[in-house]
């Protein structure tokens, strides 16, 4: 099925900075510990390239693997299997424009065991705030 949201080549080029590009539309991966700054607070990510929301601030643990991680994912994401680099992983993309995000591994802790490995370029933090405030 096509994805909601479909845009050439240019448009990402100009909406996205390039690393959010190379990892999102050309199935990239960023240097790992290249987005340890995401704030803690309490909050949703969103994609990147469309706004969707992804994954729960409260879903994110510390796997230590250099990536964001989460252990549940808290919207719409397809999974897709990919056999690139000799290896069976499960990428993880976002439904709504297809962008690439990751992959997710079952190595995770309870009660999903599941660790969603995900490029923090391809996310946006959007911390919770208070209605009206
Ligand atoms: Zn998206």
């Amino acid at each position: 099925m096509a994805p909601k949201i479909q845009k050439s080549d240019a448009e990402w080029r100009q909406q996205l900075s390039p690393e959010a590009y190379h990892v999102t539309r050309e199935g990239g991966t960023e240097r790992p510990f290249s987005h340890e700054g995401f704030p803690k607070g309490p909050g949703h990510y969103v994609c990147v390239g469309c706004g969707a929301q992804l994954f729960d601030g409260d879903q994110k643990f510390e796997s230590h693997c250099g990536w964001p991680s989460f252990s549940k994912a808290g919207g719409a994401i397809d999974e897709h299997s990919d056999t690139t680099h000799g290896m069976r992983r499960t990428e993880v993309r976002c439904h709504d424009c297809d962008a690439h995000l990751g992959h997710v591994f079952p190595d995770g802790p309870p009660p999903t065991g599941l660790r969603y490995c995900i490029n923090g370029v391809a996310l946006r933090f959007e911390p919770e705030t208070d209605a009206g405030a």
